[in-house]
């Protein structure tokens, strides 16, 4: 549901955002602002901070930071949406009831997930009674603790074919949510009977932890049944978009910054067991999409894919690895020797041997192409080929330049191939390679320049650029309008600052005001974790400018801009001499020489122009 601005407005207001942090987050006030230990990386010393003024955290740590809103999505894994629903109860501010249709809608979804918890609470019953016996045995036989039963609300279907069906009868839950979430099934004759019979039930979770749908595995021996079966999809489980465990494992995911994938309820549940409570299971299929998705909302880095190496599992993992290439993840992959799944591995080696192998066996998932294809029995060169191929495929796939590189370089070193080679192949394929140069779009506000822009390749921003971006960030329009008139976004060398600069003079022309916030929601994550940081720095201009806005009267900042605009010209023009000297020195053409000795002669004028500080006493006093 999207809420009005004022009212989000309104929400943020209400949350002061040390006090939020605080019911997480151990806080000591160092200045003015507050230093704690990070919630989301681990970390010995404090490098969290909060700064009450701005309303806003920052982790010098790991970088994340951002509004009380992007605390709580990141702590909680929710949405926008559902973080200001959290906030606006805390503060006790009332959002606006929902259409009547959203509301029929939210309240019919509710009724499910309760239906769903009232089933697991019955088949919970089950399992603990004189029938759930041969269930409970099983469970005993897999090693797995009452603990864990208990942790991952284990229970069990009785063999019946109206079991479930009588006790609903008797605790008068209402039929048509049963049938719609599929715990009965309407037969031929119109009547009704209990789906799961005789199984093990796992209740399945969503990331926040409402109860959507179980999967239930077979207890009898009878090979007529599937071992596994699954609630059918319905308005609240969706299997594409759930990934078993992750409400568990959420906090430790993101605490190790690595999340273990693996394909069963039971791997699932022997992994955290033994100690490993990173572990997801994607149901034994192909990981869609929306649970990459999921996935990143918790860690992007140390995705680890684990898999049984039948025939089944290998297939799942050939179609994830584009899912995952496309969403920017690169992950590693365990394959367990001697058909181990990860449950029987732990249950006969142990929880040692596993980190052992975890840590020593895994391999890119660059490497493992390679060799799954390679191993293929047939014809070796074809095979090679095709191993060649769909790691090419892989790199296009890919979303960022310098992580296609990085595919191409591994892929050229271990198949022994030169990257150009391969570089040339990833192009046909449609993939681009780095260093993008970007059409600089000149402000029509600029002074005309004889500069062409600089191909943005550094990576660290210089401190002119820094100082620049964080006047903006601090007194947003008024500085942002006045920079505009003197530095094109071509002048910044570093891609990241140049595109967070380009942002803030478009909103500059489009808006009378903008503050902070404004900015951050038209950055890239990447760009947001650059403003933030500046903005939480500690140094500050002047505490006096903001009440005095920009005018005559403050010169000492007016100079301190001038200085970093004068410093950003500058690193421009040296820069360019520096290219022009060196193509200078690899042409031999007699009026290219020329025609470059020229244009360097017009920028050492521009330069000393630029220290004499020309610049602006010709901008402030027309002739
Ligand atoms: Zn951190």
């Amino acid at each position: 549901m999207k809420y009005p601005p004022q009212l989000i407005a309104a929400v943020q207001a209400a949350s002061d955002i040390v006090e939020v942090v605080r019911e997480r987050v151990d806080l000591k006030k160092k200045g003015t602002n507050y230093w704690g230990r990070c919630p989301f990386h681990s970390e010995k010393t404090a490098s969290f901070s909060v700064s009450p003024s701005k309303g806003i955290f920052k982790c010098f740590g790991c970088g994340k930071g951002g509004s009380v809103f992007q605390f709580i999505m990141e702590t909680d894994g929710l949405s926008f949406g559902e973080a200001v629903r959290v906030l606006a109860e805390r503060a006790r501010i009332e959002l606006p009831k929902p259409g009547r249709e959203d509301e029929e809608r939210f309240n019919r979804e509710d009724s499910l997930f309760e239906t769903n918890r009232w089933a697991m609470s019955a088949w919970i019953a089950n399992l603990q009674s004189p029938a759930g016996k041969a269930a409970r045995e099983y469970l005993e036989n897999r090693g797995i603790t009452a603990e864990s039963i208990s942790k991952f609300n284990l229970g069990y279907a009785l063999p019946g074919w109206e079991d479930l069906k009588s006790t609903a009868y008797r605790d008068q839950i209402r039929s048509e949510f049963l049938e719609e979430l599929g715990l009965v099934i309407r037969g031929d004759q119109g009547k009704t009977y209990d789906r799961f019979r005789d199984r093990l039930m796992f209740p399945i979770q969503d990331h926040i932890g409402r109860y959507i749908g179980f999967g239930g595995r077979i207890m009898t021996s009878d090979t007529d049944f599937a071992k596994y079966m699954n609630s059918p999809e319905s308005a609240v489980y969706h299997k594409s978009r759930v990934l078993y465990g992750l409400f568990q494992a959420r906090e430790s995911i993101r605490k190790k910054e690595s999340v273990l994938i693996v394909e069963g309820y039971l791997d699932v549940i022997s992994l955290h067991q033994a100690g490993f409570t990173h572990a997801v299971a994607t149901s034994g299929t192909a990981l869609t999409p929306d649970q990459v998705r999921l996935i990143k909302r918790y860690t992007d880095k140390n995705v680890v894919f684990l898999y049984d190496g039948d025939s089944a599992g290998l297939s799942a993992m050939e179609r994830s690895l584009p899912v995952l290439f496309t969403e920017g993840i690169i992950p590693t992959i365990l394959t367990l020797p001697d058909n181990h799944d990860p449950d029987s591995f732990i249950r006969q080696k142990g929880a040692d041997q596993f980190t052992w192998f975890l840590n020593e066996k895994r391999r890119s998932a660059i490497d493992f192409v390679l060799g799954y294809y390679q191993s293929q029995a047939g014809d070796a060169i074809n095979d090679r080929e095709e191993a060649i191929r769909r790691v090419i495929d892989l790199a296009a796939v890919y979303p960022d330049g310098v992580g296609r590189d990085l595919i191409i370089q591994e892929l050229a070193s271990l198949a022994r191939i030169p990257e150009s080679t391969l570089f040339a192949s990833l192009k046909k394929r449609g993939g681009q390679q780095s260093l993008p140069t970007r059409p600089v779009r000149e402000k029509p506000m600029a002074p005309p320049d004889t500069l062409p822009a600089v191909k943005p390749v550094r990576t660290t921003l210089l401190a002119p650029e820094r100082d620049l971006l964080k006047l903006i960030i601090e007194y947003g329009k008024v500085v942002a309008a006045y920079l505009g008139y003197f530095v094109a976004p071509g002048y910044f060398p570093t891609e990241l600052a140049r595109s967070v600069y380009e942002k803030a003079l478009a909103l500059s022309e489009e808006r009378e005001y903008w503050e902070l916030q404004d900015l951050a929601d038209r950055c890239t994550e990447h760009e947001q974790e650059l403003v933030y940081r500046l903005a939480i720095e500690k140094y500050s201009i002047s505490p006096r400018w903001k009440s005095m806005g920009f005018d005559k009267e403050s010169l000492d900042v007016r100079r301190w801009i001038e200085d970093a605009i004068t410093r950003l010209r500058i690193q421009s023009v040296e820069s360019h001499i520096h290219d022009l000297k060196n193509q200078l020195a690899s042409t031999d053409d007699p009026e290219v020489q020329q025609s470059m000795m020229r244009s360097v002669q017009e920028l050492l004028a521009e330069k000393k122009k630029l220290l004499s500080g020309d610049l602006f006493r010709q901008e402030d006093e027309p002739a």
